[in-house]
């Protein structure tokens, strides 16, 4: 019978074969630099150009059926030329962008980003570093980004946060953060079966609140839905109610969730009221500042987000009305051991140590879901140097006169009527006699047509046009020319 196996190891008389090692190993970096500099140079002017020229572009166009059909290739196997692929993006992929970046951008809630933080993005490609924890650079930078917000929002120094990919991540961390405060390391052991948590928020939540109580364990059928008054705040005395109804029936309520600045209208909830409440019934008390946190920034508009320094935990993000580019959204907790405390695992290849490369705790990895994460802090870091906190507060300002003259336009034709008051930077309106489908139609073709990009919400049971004043490039002229547009359509 021959050998059916081959005995391991090698007896040392037999040579081990050596795999053959090329003289150049197999990396990515080219061998003359020269082309990819000149590539990276060429792109940098065509960028400059692009975001100098945007008022030339149509704000957004649908992408054609036979592009997309460029992006259902197999994997490639074989290399392209980096040109090349420069190519391809400027025909197939630049043109079809969302069109945020554009002045007469008006939909949904998006920031017009900056060109300092355009930059930022560059930087912080080249230097790859991983942000989800140790000793360097990038940390030192998130922190001071994490001091610098809760300093524009007064909560104190004890406070912690981290960025993250935007407010949904934002609301879900802060509502992990409030489940330990009512349940402790119990609760991240055992989960919250039959705890009977509770939580409130008004009406015009976000859909981001109830996706997190989902994503916690706690279910969505545990928010309750508070009603709203003229004003589309939430109704204290509805809530008071809801909170005795709850208590009787053996639920817990551990969390109040305000909003500074709600999706639909921009409306805010009267945080300070919502602080007493959730400070007697000793719930945790999170607000919802996506934009509106923002509204600190302007010495006009602060008064509305009074109460917000009393949050246990605000989430917002630093890609809508600050102007980074995506993504860039933050939490903050005022208690930065809660933070700690509801995220942190010891694990061995995690140790933190005294010193070196693994010191510096504690790390982003310790105060939220990421371990692996990117170097967001740069762009926020750049773009609140080089504008600085007046200048911020400014665009604040000036996307809320544009609302109101928006607003003072459309009351002004007798062929559009207001469909909510505008306490911010979002004017719900509609054509006067237009039934739903109308209105859909209307947005989609000025979208379509490349001239303007508003989107549209539900108010009161209609669809109404939704114009979010957000872009820091958006003048009075873009606002004209929107109704003029809209009133020779209708
Ligand atoms: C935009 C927004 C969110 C979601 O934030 P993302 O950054 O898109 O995840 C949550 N709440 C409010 C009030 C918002 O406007």
């Amino acid at each position: 019978m021959g050998r059916i196996y081959t005995p391991f190891p090698p007896s040392p008389l037999e040579p081990i074969p050596k795999s053959p090692i090329p003289a150049r190993m197999s990396t990515l970096d080219p061998a003359d630099w020269s082309a990819l500099r000149a590539l990276g140079h060429k792109m940098m002017d065509d960028m400059v150009n692009h975001l100098a020229g945007l008022r030339e572009r149509p704000v957004w166009q649908p992408m054609p059926e036979a592009t997309r059909a460029g992006f259902t290739a197999p994997l490639p196997a074989q290399p392209s030329a980096p040109e090349t692929l420069y190519e391809t993006f400027q025909s197939t992929i630049q043109p079809y962008v969302t069109g945020n970046t554009h002045p007469r951008f008006m939909g949904w809630v998006h920031g017009g980003g900056n060109p300092v933080s355009m930059l930022a993005e560059f930087l912080a490609g080249a230097m790859n570093a991983n942000c989800g924890g140790r000793n360097h650079a990038g940390i030192v930078v998130e922190r001071q980004v994490i001091a610098w917000a809760a300093e524009m929002l007064g909560l104190p120094e004890s406070t912690g946060g981290v960025l993250l990919t935007g407010s949904s991540m934002a609301n879900f961390v802060a509502v992990l953060c409030a489940r330990f405060y009512a349940l402790g390391e119990d609760g991240r052991r055992q989960g919250v079966a039959g705890r009977k948590l509770v939580a409130y928020a008004s009406a015009g939540v976000h859909r981001c609140v109830p996706d997190a109580l989902d994503m916690a364990g706690i279910g969505t059928s545990a928010l309750r839905l508070i009603p709203v008054d003229a004003q589309f705040r939430m109704d204290l005395a509805a809530l008071r109610a809801a909170i005795a109804v709850d208590r009787a029936a053996g639920h817990r309520p551990f969390l109040i969730v305000g909003t500074a600045g709600t999706v639909d209208v921009g409306a805010f909830d009267d945080l300070a009221s919502l602080a007493d409440i959730a400070q007697a019934e000793g719930a945790w008390f999170h607000v919802d500042g996506a934009f509106g946190a923002l509204a600190t920034l302007s010495p006009r508009l602060k008064p509305l987000t009074n109460g917000i320094a009393r949050a246990d935990s605000v989430a917002f993000d630093f890609h809508k009305w600050a102007q980074v580019t995506y993504d860039a959204g933050c939490v903050l907790v005022r208690d930065r051991e809660i933070e700690r405390a509801t995220f942190t695992q010891a694990t061995n290849y995690l140790a933190h140590a005294p010193r070196g490369l693994a010191g510096g705790a504690p790390w982003p990895c310790d105060l939220g879901p990421d371990l692996s994460r990117g170097f967001r802090a740069l762009k926020v870091w750049m773009t609140l140097s080089a504008y600085g906190s007046g200048a911020l507060g400014r665009i604040v300002d000036d996307t809320c006169a544009l609302a109101q003259r928006l607003a003072g336009l459309v009351e002004a034709s007798a062929r559009l009527e207001l469909r909510a008051p505008v306490k911010l930077n979002i004017v719900c309106f509609g054509v006067a006699g237009y039934s739903d489908a109308q209105t859909a139609e209307l947005v989609a073709d000025l979208q379509e047509e490349g001239l303007f990009a508003p989107s549209t919400t539900m108010i009161g049971g209609r669809l109404a046009i939704r114009a979010a004043i957000v872009n820091h490039r958006t003048r009075a002229e873009d606002i004209d020319a929107l109704v003029a547009e809209i009133l020779r359509r209708i």
